[in-house]
């Protein structure tokens, strides 16, 4: 056990669940402190919903600059009802959208690995499912859903016309495909690049970059190419030949919630997001469950806190590279649903139901017993 300088960690708990299923992080927090003498400098701070009940709007600058100070954010989910009846630039869920946007976070990572205690959570058959372990990465500030043209216009003879208009360059593809590259470098060394070259310009050049970079820089990793259609077959069909799957945008963003159902639950997965290392290797990044603020069970404290719980053991991964801390909590996560403790979410027959905050005490008590 060695003292290491505090890093600094921006925590925003937002709307709904995410102050619940935060909760259960901090504790642990606390207990690495304690127990394993690491120190954390933390801010906590509102956003979203309860950034407009108190500021008026989703996310204020000063908490921008917060986070580009902070050596990593981990952020709970925003959303929330009442505010639905306000226009598009003040939704809660904005606050997000800016963060990502502002800290120039151009690739989301999620995981979906399935538990050999859930395997039976999952849609698919037991034997399609046991170990799965994949990454996908996803573009997250191009393409379609930020290119020009776009809008809905009207035409001469009444009717209207939506346009959206996908648009990718070399720098942005060839930065999020070195992101899935180093990665693949410690995992089992597997990229399969996808997109829809047989219909899609930018997706010829997708995938042209993607195959000069691995020439150029990565021939240690193995590089296949598919199509999106054919990837959300496979996907289903037999989604272990996968290691880290990298794509753009919107295929990412279909592709990466498909994936995540394969394991059985929103409330099991985390992700990340991440942008480009500055001159002193500083990289910028965002750590988040992938499911939202759940407002249907909001308050109840029946929420899975281990989304947010494994989302925080990313980040120790991936910023503060406190590796055995990081398996430390995947461990003690597993071994809880070894037990056969569950939250509503993925309870099943002969388990036994629990709520956020014995979940919560059951992995605060089984990193007792790894540690001892
Ligand atoms: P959701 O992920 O909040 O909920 C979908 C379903 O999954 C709900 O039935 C919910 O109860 C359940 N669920 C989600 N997380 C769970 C957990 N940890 N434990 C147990 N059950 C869980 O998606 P939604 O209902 O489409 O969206 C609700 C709000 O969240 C919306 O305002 C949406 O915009 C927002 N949202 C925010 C983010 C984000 O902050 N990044 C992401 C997705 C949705």
């Amino acid at each position: 056990m060695t003292a290491q300088p505090a890093k600094k960690l921006l925590v925003l708990p937002g709307d709904g669940i995410g102050p619940e299923v935060m909760r259960e992080v901090t504790r642990i927090i606390t207990w690495l402190e304690e127990k394993r003498g690491l120190s954390f400098d933390i801010t906590e701070d509102l956003v979203g919903g309860a950034s407009l009940a108190e500021y008026g709007e989703p996310i204020r600058d000063e908490v921008i600059e917060k986070a580009r100070a902070a050596d990593a954010v981990l952020f709970g989910s925003v959303g929330d009802p009442r505010w639905n009846h306000v226009g598009f630039d003040k939704r809660p869920e904005l606050a997000i959208l800016k963060l990502r946007q502002e800290l120039a976070l151009f690739a989301n990572l999620r995981p979906a690995k399935v538990f050999d205690a859930l395997v039976d959570a999952s849609t698919l058959k037991p034997d399609v499912v046991r170990g799965l372990d994949i990454m996908i990465v996803r573009e997250t500030v191009g393409g379609i859903y930020f290119g020009n043209p776009r809008g809905i216009e009207t035409l001469p003879d009444g009717s209207k016309r939506g346009i959206n208009t996908e648009v990718y360059t070399t720098s942005e593809i060839e930065r999020v495909a070195r992101v899935a590259f180093e990665l693949a470098r410690k995992r089992s060394g597997r990229v399969c690049s996808v997109e829809k070259c047989n219909v899609m310009e930018s997706g010829l050049l997708w995938k042209e970059v993607v195959t000069d970079l691995h020439a150029r820089e990565y021939k240690d990793v193995g590089l296949s190419h598919m199509l999106a259609d054919n990837c959300a077959m496979q996907l289903v069909r037999n989604p272990r030949q996968f290691d880290v799957i990298v794509t753009g945008n919107l295929f990412g963003d279909i592709l990466s919630d498909l994936a995540s159902m394969l394991t059985g639950s929103l409330g099991m997965l985390p992700s990340a997001t991440l942008g480009a290392a500055d001159s002193h290797g500083k990289l910028p990044a965002l750590y988040e469950p992938i499911h939202g603020s759940a407002p249907d069970i909001a308050g109840q404290g029946i929420a899975n806190p281990i989304a947010q719980i494994l989302s925080f053991a990313m980040l120790l991964r991936y910023s503060f590279n406190m590796q055995d801390e990081g398996q430390l909590i995947e461990d003690a996560v597993s071994n809880v649903l070894e037990s056969g403790l569950r939250t509503a979410d993925i309870i099943s027959d002969g388990k036994t139901r629990v709520s956020t905050s014995v979940m919560g005490d059951a992995i605060l008590g089984e990193l007792d017993k790894l540690q001892k």
